[in-house]
């Protein structure tokens, strides 16, 4: 399994950057996590959007959904003229498909997720966990046919299960808004001390902290993740490959 980072703004993107966004190749199929402003152009540097199999929307604020609405104009005109020839799965947490502003039914299939119910894409079996997070969100768990697994925090504050969705994962990408000094003044993220916490509790082989904040010092974050955990740390950039 191989993760490339295609965006790692919380909010908005910096300048020629993107927000949430993260492919995942394994077994054959290109799943992408979260759709943020500014992914649907960087993607196409990784992956054509003939061949996107699946996208996983872990929640609906901008920072995460903004580009899939892009992303199916493409798929319609991509399978108008011939290019693609299948429609574009989208898999979404806490909304009905219905609510969603999606045009076109025929070229991409809207998904929800439920929890409980594991969604098999290819030979990729992905899992989820409710967040604490001002509205619906998940977090979730994919596990290869090789025991390869990785969870992707989406947006989350801190809470007892996460510990136990992520226990043992080969590599925890997980979201870091917001600074020590910060912690408990703002809720539904986490700092990067609690993500280094999560990471040290659960086990994880390998820490990425993601969704930055647009001020201080980014390597701050991994410092502070670092007093929690002892593992590798890394903090995630546009593009960066991610291997398990
Ligand atoms: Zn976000
Ligand atoms: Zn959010």
């Amino acid at each position: 399994m191989k993760a490339t980072v295609i965006g790692c703004w919380g909010a908005y993107p910096e300048k020629n950057e993107a927000t949430s966004g993260y492919l995942v190749e394994c077994g054959g199929s290109k799943i992408l996590l979260d759709c943020g402003s500014g992914v649907l152009s960087r993607l196409q540097n990784h992956c054509s959007l003939e061949e996107l199999d699946a996208v996983i929307i872990t929640h609906t604020h901008a920072d995460h959904i903004a580009d899939v609405y892009s992303l199916e104009f493409a798929i319609l005109i991509l399978t108008q003229i011939g290019k693609r020839t299948k429609p574009l799965d989208v898999y979404v947490y806490g909304a009905e498909p219905d609510s969603l502003p999606f045009c076109f039914p025929q070229y991409v299939c809207v998904h929800p997720i439920r929890l409980g119910v594991p969604l098999v894409i290819g030979t990729v079996t992905l899992t989820f966990s409710e967040n604490v997070h001002d509205v619906p969100c998940c977090a979730v768990r994919l596990s290869s046919e090789d025991g390869k697994t990785l969870v992707y925090s989406g947006d989350t504050g801190y809470y007892q299960s996460l510990i136990d969705f992520t226990r043992n994962a080969d590599v925890l990408l997980i979201e870091s808004s917001f600074y020590d000094w910060q912690k408990g003044k703002m809720g539904g993220h986490l700092t990067a001390g609690e993500a280094g916490e999560i990471a040290a509790l659960a086990g994880v082989r390998q820490l990425v902290l993601t969704h930055f904040p647009h001020y201080g010092d980014l390597q701050q974050l991994a410092e502070e993740a670092a007093r929690q955990y002892d593992g590798q740390i890394h903090l995630a950039y546009g593009d960066m490959k991610i291997t398990m």
